[in-house]
């Protein structure tokens, strides 16, 4: 049976990614850069002023005090967004705010705490600034010309701030991948329609569908498929048209209703693996068709999103080229010993606490969705063994 790590990086190499396209900034939070960003513009653009204050000659107030106030005469004021052509000679100053342009011939801002402003158009200065002090220098940020973000990198919240900084109103990324899915199981009904006799509610499309999203894809859902081969083949067939890649849930084990592998093939699919050496998950499977991707989830509600976490996440990543395909990991330390006493590694449901600690989040078998709506993390315990209380884990964080 394939290593999870084996696993992912079979599906990592198989995958080609998806064609960029041209998106508003305003669209492209979490998006995947295709292109470099180099700065157009300097940031700041000019000398601005980092305090509401006076722009002076530094030299002029090189000795003033609380006790030898310095006089200054005002000769104008620069509101931020003006622009100002006289002179700071000696003896002048100029009224500035925060972001205000430097004046030609001032070196120094005076804050405005320590001035005192009179009627007849001058200030006292009580203290003293070096050459420089409170200016934002022209490019101190970021240079005309300097790399910024490099292709591969997701946009945060601060990265798209400093692309407006820049002045894009549009960037390249990655299309969002389609990601169609679909669950089989003659047993399975729609939520909101009654349930009778030994049926249940599906539940792994509605749960995988926010996965998705959160990894970048565009979720479509498709109607229930019964196991059936030839209703499977045919849902699968309209599905792998119409989608990048297509996920399924349920009929890859090993019963005789399990039909989901054989369509896939019927379909002429080739399959890259089947089973992984993960607990919950195991029967989990990859394939491709004609640049289409394929990955089949185990039904059971707690494999399928386990299995989505680590294997298609990791895929929905590499779809949109991004340099990190690892689903989001935060450091916690263990309130609890964790044990596991089965021959496969156990992706164990956690509760990571706000001040950071983690403890299980109750039952651990892999139809149990109470423990796992609990969760907000997986801990990998690995098998025939524990992990210590105290010790210090990577919780992929799945909410
Ligand atoms: P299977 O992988 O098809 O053998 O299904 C394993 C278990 O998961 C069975 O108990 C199924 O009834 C259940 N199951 C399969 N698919 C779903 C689904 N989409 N929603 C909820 N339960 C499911
Ligand atoms: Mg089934």
């Amino acid at each position: 049976m394939l290593s999870l790590e084996d696993a992912r990086e079979k599906i990592l190499q198989a995958i080609q990614p998806v064609d960029a396209e041209h998106v508003s900034l305003h669209e492209s939070f979490e998006r995947v850069l295709t292109e470099p960003i180099t700065a157009p513009v300097n940031l700041p653009p000019f000398d601005n002023s980092a305090m509401d204050g006076y722009a002076v000659r530094a030299a002029d107030v090189a000795n003033a005090s609380v006790t030898s106030t310095v006089t200054l005469r005002v000769i104008g004021k620069v509101a931020a967004g003006e622009t100002f052509n006289s002179e700071v000679e000696t003896g002048t100053c100029v009224r500035l705010f925060t972001g205000s342009v430097l004046p030609k011939g001032a070196d120094a801002v005076v804050m405005q705490e320590d001035t005192k402003a009179y009627d007849d158009g001058t200030i006292a200065v009580s203290d003293k600034v070096t050459a420089w002090e409170n200016v934002r220098f022209r490019g101190e940020d970021v240079k005309l010309g300097a790399a910024v973000l490099q292709p591969g990198e997701r946009l945060s919240a601060t990265r798209i701030s400093l692309l407006a900084a820049l002045g894009f109103s549009s960037v390249p990324v990655s299309r969002k991948p389609i990601v169609g899915l679909l669950a089989t199981g003659s047993e399975l009904r729609e939520p909101g329609q009654p349930l009778q006799g030994a049926a249940i509610y599906e539940s792994n499309r509605a749960g995988v569908s926010p996965l998705v999203q959160r990894a970048g894809g565009i979720p479509k859902i498709y109607p229930l498929v019964r196991d059936d081969l030839e209703a499977t083949a045919a849902a699968l067939a309209k599905a792998l048209e119409e989608c990048d890649i297509v996920i399924t849930s349920g009929g890859v084990s090993v019963g005789e209703f399990d039909y989901v592998k054989a369509a896939f093939e019927q379909l002429g699919g080739t399959l890259d693996f089947w089973k992984v050496a993960v607990r919950p998950g195991k029967p989990f499977v990859f394939g491709s068709l004609n640049g289409r991707y394929f990955c089949g989830l185990p039904g059971n509600p707690v494999s399928a999103l386990v299995t989505f976490c680590l294997l298609v996440w990791p895929a929905l990543l590499r779809m949109q080229n991004a340099k990190s395909t690892h689903p989001p990991i935060q450091f916690a330390k263990l309130a609890q010993t964790l044990v596991n006493r089965g021959e496969r590694r156990h992706f164990m449901r956690v509760i990571v606490e706000e001040n950071g600690e983690a403890r299980s989040a109750g039952a651990q078998a892999a139809h149990v969705l109470s423990s796992a709506a609990r969760a907000n993390g997986l801990v990998d315990v690995p098998a025939n063994g524990s992990l210590e209380k105290g010790a210090l884990v990577p919780v992929l964080r799945w909410d």
